[in-house]
């Protein structure tokens, strides 16, 4: 199975992603996480990436589709894929529906999360992860501890370079120009199923519904 999280960063993909990916045996490939990888090792793919992710905008396609294509050929193991940040334009919507099609696979769902634009900052502005153990936290919903020490894995609470004001800003202005045209592609083809914002329990178990209608 070949799942699509869609919707604006801070709409929850990440959060929804990593429940789905236990509950249904799937691979989790969010593209933001794996270029955070690489930046974090200074890789040659990272350096190339970093100052496009600084600045809050598209890192080329030709990196992402490389390492998406990496993930697709993942064989053996899992029952399916989740896409997590990808395809983020319309090329590379197209260069996926290529890939797809050259292996005799095909999208079954695309999961759109839909948040308005004040919860969205909110979320972003406000939001910190462990870095050992990618334990979610948001100083207004659910705030880490003062220290900042996760009581998870002991490992720093921190908050991610492009979540300050003006970076969150240029992203969600990026999602609505290059993303959000998206969702129209993938209506067109009957694939979208759009879920309203709500507490992460409630929408964990709408994308369930959505996932399980995609495979009957
Ligand atoms: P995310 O964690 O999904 O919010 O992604 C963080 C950053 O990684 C984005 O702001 C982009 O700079 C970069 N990125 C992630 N996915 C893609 C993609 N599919 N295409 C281009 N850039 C991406």
């Amino acid at each position: 199975m070949i799942l699509i999280f869609f919707g604006p960063p801070g709409s929850g993909k990440g959060t929804q992603a990593q429940r789905i990916k236990d509950k249904y045996n799937m691979y989790h490939m969010s593209t933001g996480e794996a270029l955070r990888s690489e930046v974090a090792a200074e890789s040659e793919l990272g350096l190339a990436a970093k100052a496009a992710m600084e600045a809050g905008e598209l890192v080329s396609d030709e990196i992402v589709v490389g390492i998406v294509s990496n993930a697709l050929n993942i064989v053996g193991g899992y029952d399916g894929i989740i896409l997590d940040g990808f395809p983020r334009n319309l090329d590379q919507a197209k260069i996926l529906d290529e890939k797809l099609e050259e292996s005799d696979k095909k999208i079954d769902a695309v999961i759109s999360l839909e948040v308005d634009r004040e919860m969205i900052l909110k979320r972003l502005a406000g939001r910190r992860m462990c870095q050992g153990c990618k334990t979610d936290y948001n100083v207004y919903f659910n705030p880490p501890p003062d220290d900042n020490e996760c009581p998870k894995c002991g490992d720093q609470v921190i908050c991610r370079k492009d979540d300050n004001e003006q970076t969150i800003l240029d992203r969600l202005n990026v999602y609505e120009n290059e993303t959000f045209p998206l969702k129209e592609y993938y209506a067109s083809k009957g694939l979208i199923h759009p879920i309203s914002s709500s507490d992460i329990d409630s929408v964990f178990h709408e994308c369930c519904k959505a996932i399980d209608s995609a495979k009957d």
